[in-house]
């Protein structure tokens, strides 16, 4: 997958994955459902340098095989049918031909995890060591049909060496112990996703509607485990109190320590190659109220409130991370209101600020990943659901609002994770809400080559900007919305997590 580096909503340096941008899916049909289950058996030796896979596929193999990354061909080693003649199999750039094999036949190869051949991955991650554990990208190794078709799906089953844990995007089979299994569901076989081996131990962690699969990696000194599990269930509450639940039922969540930066997490992105999942790269010695306080988190898991949005309309995926990024801790108390309005009002001068004259949202979207346009279209995106979700509340006295819309978009629209575009996701909030809103707001600034004007809603809201400072006026139409939307929720951030 093609990789860049960009500015993260605050406006610091990280690299962003296109993942979020290229995002994945998940399995639709229920395990019971599917028909037709092709085997895959992956063995990974004790060093984590090579594996073993063996694929037996349901009725007749398919014609052709196919890899997500550019490096699958250098890292694959050998590769036979296993059957009386044991023709050898090899892979033409990223595909590879299955010729002769009998119904049901099967296929083994072995690839090599030990790296060295990252020349068409520009970030280097396709296999990235962190400590003793293995980090790869699926598409390095998995040799897969490019599309399942209905009741048809890949069941991946690791056999590991003692000592040793898989954490895998996928979902997984109960009552699949004691080897961890999965089953792929019918995602985009080109969405990246990852997996990593290691000696760590997969922590289930509870929030309402979803159980998170973390998987803290190696590191020297080691993260303190506890301490991110915590930050990582604070973050996860935080998003679960959008709507009630968390919007993706068992995503994974990879803590890789190691990250050289002042900040705890300086690198971080959401794949959709399975379900949505997380990963995080981060600096294990910085203490845990950074982390509570650092807005990556809760950024990366707002993330998952949408579906996958195609990268050509970014806008919305980052507008919606990064307006919730801040509203989520307000209202679980992990900064304060005051706090959360100044950040988005910095965010929004910054966004302003950096528009690039005569060229609309959309075109600075679609450029972003080149001229580095991140807080323009961040925060466009930010002002255009902030727009919305005063719009909302104001039409309806606060019954409605984002939260509300986003509730009822979790129910009909999340699972499966068809790529939408950001029309069809305003289409349908405007459906789901019975309200002309997002609609509207989609006419009037993703053509628009100014940044979207907050004067009024400012001052309906109570929000009165000196500069690059805002003051929460005592008196406005509608401070009741200005208040409601950072109100504490639910979920409160445990006062000991903030010290
Ligand atoms: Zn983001």
């Amino acid at each position: 997958m093609m990789r860049a580096t960009s500015i993260g909503a605050d406006g610091r340096l990280g690299p962003l994955v296109a993942g979020l941008l290229v995002c994945g899916s998940v399995a639709s049909t229920p395990a019971a459902a599917a028909e037709r289950i092709h085997r895959y058996d992956v063995t990974v030796d004790a060093e984590i340098r090579s594996m073993r896979v063996k694929a037996c596929f349901a009725g007749l193999p398919p014609a052709v095989l196919v890899a997500e990354s550019l490096d699958a061909p250098a890292a694959f080693v050998e590769g036979k049918a296993v059957m009386e003649r044991r023709q050898p199999i090899q892979p033409n750039g990223t595909e590879m031909r299955l010729r002769d094999i009998a119904e049901d036949g099967c296929i083994e190869y072995s690839v090599n995890l030990a790296g060295g051949y990252t020349k068409n991955d520009l970030s280097g991650n396709t296999t990235k060591r962190v400590g003793r554990d293995l980090f790869t990208e699926v598409g390095l190794w998995f040799w897969r049909p490019a599309q399942l078709a209905a009741g048809e799906d890949i069941e991946v089953t690791f056999f590991m060496p003692e000592g040793l844990s898989v954490s895998a995007p996928w979902r997984p089979v109960e009552g699949a112990a004691p080897r961890p299994t999965y089953r792929i569901g019918r995602a985009e076989f080109d969405r990246p996703a990852a997996v990593a081996f290691g000696r760590f131990k997969e922590i289930p962690v509870e929030v309402p509607g979803a159980v998170l699969r973390l998987a803290i990696l190696d590191g020297a000194p080691p993260a303190d485990i506890e301490a991110m599990r915590a930050w990582i269930q604070d973050a996860a509450m935080s998003v679960a109190g959008v709507h009630g639940r968390f919007p993706v039922p068992s995503p994974q969540i990879l803590v890789m320590p190691g990250a050289r930066a002042q900040e705890p997490t300086p690198w971080a992105y959401v794949l959709r190659g399975g379900q949505a999942a997380a990963h995080f790269f981060v600096n294990q010695r910085r203490p845990l109220r950074d982390y509570i306080e650092d807005w990556t988190a809760p950024h990366e898991l707002s993330h998952l409130l949408l579906p996958y949005v195609t990268s050509h309309d970014a806008w919305l995926s980052e507008g919606m991370a990064t307006y919730y990024q801040n509203v989520i801790r307000a209202r679980s108390g992990a900064i304060s209101p005051a706090d959360a309005w100044q950040r988005m009002h910095a965010g929004f001068k910054r966004g302003r600020d950096s528009a690039a004259k005569g060229t609309t949202l959309e075109q600075a979207t679609v450029r972003m990943f080149r001229d580095g346009g991140y807080m323009r279209v961040y925060w466009s995106g930010a002002a255009i659901l902030m727009l919305a979700d005063v719009e909302l509340r104001r039409r309806s006295d606060n019954r409605q609002s984002l939260d509300t819309v986003l509730a009822q978009f979790a129910d009909c629209c999340l699972d499966p994770d068809p790529e939408w575009t950001a029309r069809q996701v305003f289409e349908k909030f405007d459906e789901l809400s019975g309200a002309e809103v997002f609609r509207t707001l989609y006419d009037a600034h993703v053509q628009s080559t100014a940044f979207p004007d907050l004067t009024s809603v400012y001052a309906a809201i109570g929000l009165e900007a000196l500069g690059g400072k805002v003051e929460m006026k005592a008196e406005a139409p509608r401070v009741d919305i200005r208040d409601a939307i950072m109100a504490r929720g639910a979920y409160v951030t445990p006062a000991a997590l903030l010290k």
